[in-house]
């Protein structure tokens, strides 16, 4: 009988408050209604919450429930918009008084502190902001670049508060320049993870002193410090002396990206020096456009370039013999044995020192000096990748040469941890973006 007829059901209109109590329910809380404002000439939605009748408030320092004290005026927050109009949920938070922690505002899940953001909206914006520039985010969604700037700033530190630090073996420490000039305050210290199974920013700090890395080996803590088996950094003296002091236990290893980059820039001091000292002379034109043909690998230039560059070495000029010296320098890491590597290392100084090329002597004496941190690299090998901090260094360019309008440098830095820091990210109830 009854069964066999299809049963009728009513038709269901889908409202808004059918949507946001799927995606964002909160329990204690209840939408009330939701309504078109207009503000001006521009369309607003706004989210009415009510308190749920019969549950209590809960104290916002341990989420207990705890009695009612009074109620403070209505406030917003922005939400995430719903096509394209502006949104905000408005609610009048209650007090409470908790017999602990005494009076104080009720806990409201969709709220910070004293942000006018709702967390949805946040970490919606703080997503869009690793896609896209600051600005363009702020312009996309109808909200200020401070806004933005706010999302991000809440959702680093959540991740840093809740990054796993425990697995830190190796880390790469390095000097980042930003910015115009060369005073000190346009460089930065970083500390990277760099071992297989994650490699990510663990620390950026102003500067490139002393001072500046003794900062960032405390903000890692004790525990990751004493947790570490490889360093990998270059010659700069101020940090080789603060991992000498702090992290002595772990392998220190001067990488072959550092030493490539010395290599590079001794050889174009000295291809600098002899276009100056030829200049108005016929044979001046063998150095005509050849800086990159120099810096690169040998094995790398080819075609036209390579005849070039091969004109230049048959001319017995001082730029090919620094070239000759830095290309014969590629030798030293193919050895398989730190003995046979520390022989060479040895040979190619005593031939540096011959060569009466004052930057290229610079170099030998450097590496001489540092010649147990050199070899440490195949003490390392296999442990320790060379092409990690480049690749990193690399990513931190494109972040900080992305027109983020950064107006300060805390805002840099936070764009650094955001974008390199792989850090963890709030759980929300429902993926916006
Ligand atoms: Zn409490």
């Amino acid at each position: 009988m009854g069964n066999k007829q299809p049963t009728r059901r009513p038709a269901i209109q889908l409202k808004v408050k059918t949507i946001l109590n799927r995606i964002q329910h909160f329990a204690g809380f209840v939408y009330r209604e939701i309504r078109f404002r207009n503000q001006g000439s521009s369309l607003r939605i706004d989210v009415h919450v009510e308190a749920h009748a019969a549950m209590a408030a809960k104290c916002a320092d341990c989420l207990e429930p705890a009695p009612g004290y009074d109620r403070l005026p209505e406030r917003s927050w922005l939400f995430v918009p719903l096509w394209g109009i502006r949104t905000d949920f408005r609610y009048a938070p209650r007090r409470v008084q908790c017999a602990q922690h005494g009076i104080g505002v009720e806990h409201i899940p969709w709220s910070v502190g004293k942000r006018p953001v709702t967390t949805a909206m946040m970490a919606f914006l703080a997503r869009w902001a690793q896609r896209m520039s600051w600005r363009e985010t702020a312009r996309t969604f109808h909200t200020s670049w401070e806004a933005v700037y706010r999302s991000v700033q809440w959702f680093v530190q959540w991740g840093l508060a809740h990054r796993q630090l425990e697995s830190v073996e190796s880390i790469g420490i390095d000097e980042i320049h930003w910015s115009k000039g060369q005073r000190s305050a346009n460089f930065l210290t970083v500390i990277y993870q760099i071992d297989r199974h994650c490699r990510r920013l663990l620390w950026v700090g102003p500067r490139r002193t002393q001072a500046t890395l003794r900062r960032g080996l405390a903000a890692l803590g004790p525990q990751v410090v004493s947790g570490l088996r490889f360093v990998c950094s270059d010659m700069w003296r101020p940090y080789l002396q603060v991992i000498a002091a702090k992290v002595q236990h772990a392998l220190h290893v001067v990488d072959r990206f550092h030493v490539t980059m010395n290599l590079n820039q001794a050889l174009d001091q000295v291809r600098r020096a002899e276009s100056g000292r030829l200049r108005g002379q016929p044979i001046a034109a063998r150095l005509k456009k050849m800086r990159w043909k120099l810096l690169r690998r040998g094995s790398r230039v080819r075609g036209h370039a390579r005849v070039k560059l091969n004109a230049l070495l048959a001319s017995r000029l001082a730029t090919g013999r620094a070239w000759n010296l830095k290309e014969s320098f590629q030798q030293f890491w193919r050895y398989k044995s730190v003995w046979w590597a520390g022989g060479f290392l040895d040979y190619w100084c005593e031939r540096a020192m011959r060569s009466r090329l004052e930057p290229m002597k610079r170099i030998a004496r450097m590496l001489q000096a540092h010649d147990e941190l050199l070899l440490n690299w195949f003490r390392a090998r296999g442990e320790v990748s060379s092409g990690a901090v480049e690749g990193l260094n690399n990513k931190i360019r494109v972040v900080t040469r992305r027109s983020y309008g950064f107006r300060t440098y805390h805002a840099m830095e936070l764009a650094l941890y955001h974008n390199l820091g792989r850090l963890p990210e709030p759980q929300l109830t429902h993926e916006f973006c």
